[in-house]
């Protein structure tokens, strides 16, 4: 007998310091569900909304094995597509449909996706502060504990107080990207020579810099042998890569700001960055995160998904799964799961000795607890960090 989607339920909820959005799509079969995470923290009401108002009353009596052309029909349905709220409120129920499959099959998703690569998936964890004896402490406590990637970051970097700014400026959060990619130098210089080549350490620029400023900035972190540097440039100057590529061997990875295929398509096949760095839900789940791994793989690029605290356990077992199964697996992201969030979805990926392993349970092996969600709501606190401003005032475009 068919089994049919009976209704899409929404929580939100922050047991972190995130808003998560969850979705728990119901079906026919009694005890069937799937659960997907379709959290665009910054927005996140606006992606419940879409998925109450407009694609529960569009799916209901639907067949759930119909995943593909479910998508298909759900990403048109808006005629203009794309952007993070609609691919979110997609992607999350893209995955909450492929947590019903593998649920159904008895399988988890690794292997409706080819079966396992790997038995587990290496990782890279944060290290952050402001002072550098300090950021050396925790790559060695992290390299104590076999983890072999890290990143490393200086706190309240990249940002510079307005002393520059000319009078009247804006509050708000200053960077001076010349001096920020001078520290960044620094930085490498003063953590690789104290920790020595036995651990992988990579950067996130988080695209704060101009395009001759970041090739500045990766030639001078070459001797340093970088993991990689991270979204050196903003989404829509990508084609200055192709500067920064031939002059440089410092690999790079890119992409966690992407929600359209036209953004990827040139730098993957004209080889331009060297790991894709794209946000599952943000492109609209896993049925087009496939396929974007399949395509990075013809062209040597890895994947290296963006797994960043802003999502859910949900999420990290969604990349962790697409981690297991593909050929062209490069790295992944790890933010670590604060107490809360563990408890509160029980089967969480958990890291062992650099390795991130999942429940292996049929579908994405993640439960989700709704009554502990309900003692964490959610907030609209403003995140200064994302409203950035240069020395004269003027916003900084990430
Ligand atoms: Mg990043």
């Amino acid at each position: 007998m068919t089994v049919t989607i009976r209704n899409i339920s929404v929580t939100c909820t922050r047991p972190g310091g995130f808003n998560l959005t969850i979705v728990r799509v119901n079906t026919s079969e009694p005890g069937l569900y799937g659960l997907g995470c379709g959290t665009f923290t910054y927005r996140h009401e606006a992606v419940a909304h879409v998925i109450e108002e407009y694609l529960n009353p569009l799916l209901i009596g639907r067949d759930v094995s119909r995943i593909e052309d479910i998508w298909q029909m759900m990403n048109v349905a808006t005629y203009w597509r794309n952007g993070p709220v609609i691919n979110n409120a997609i992607g999350a129920v893209d995955l909450a449909l492929w947590d019903i499959k593998g649920k159904m099959a008895g399988m988890p998703v690794y292997d409706l996706l080819g079966g396992r690569s790997r038995e587990a998936v290496p990782v890279y964890c944060y290290a952050e502060s402001g002072d550098l004896d300090e950021l050396v402490d925790q790559v060695k406590a992290w390299m104590a504990r076999d983890v072999r990637h890290v990143r490393i970051q200086l706190s309240r970097d990249p940002v510079q107080a307005a002393s520059h700014a000319p009078q009247g400026a804006q509050d708000g959060y200053y960077i001076d990207p010349q001096e920020y990619c001078r520290r960044v130098v620094r930085m490498f210089d003063y953590v690789r020579t104290r920790v020595g080549d036995q651990v992988e350490l990579c950067h996130d620029v988080h695209e704060r810099v101009a395009p001759s400023t970041a090739l500045w900035l990766a030639k001078r972190v070459e001797p340093y042998s970088p993991l990689f540097l991270e979204d050196l440039l903003p989404p829509d100057q990508g084609m200055w890569y192709r500067h920064i590529r031939c002059q440089t061997s410092t690999p790079l990875a890119h992409g966690e700001l992407f929600n359209n295929p036209m953004e990827w398509e040139e730098l993957v096949k004209e080889r331009l960055i060297d790991y894709m760095r794209a946000h599952v839900s943000h492109i609209g789940g896993l049925t087009p995160a496939r396929k974007l791994a399949a395509l990075c793989e013809q062209f040597g690029v890895r994947m290296a998904w963006h797994g960043s605290p802003d999502m859910s356990p949900i999420g990290y077992a969604v990349n962790l799964h697409l981690d297991m199964a593909v050929a062209n697996f490069g790295i992944q992201e790890w933010p670590g799961v604060p107490e809360p969030m563990a408890e509160m979805f029980p089967g969480c990926p958990y890291i062992k000795g650099g390795y991130a392993y999942v429940s292996g349970k049929p579908g994405w092996g993640v439960e989700f607890d709704e009554k502990m969600a309900a003692e964490y709501p959610c907030n609209k606190e403003k995140t200064p960090w994302i409203e950035m401003r240069l020395p004269d005032g003027s916003m900084q475009k990430p």
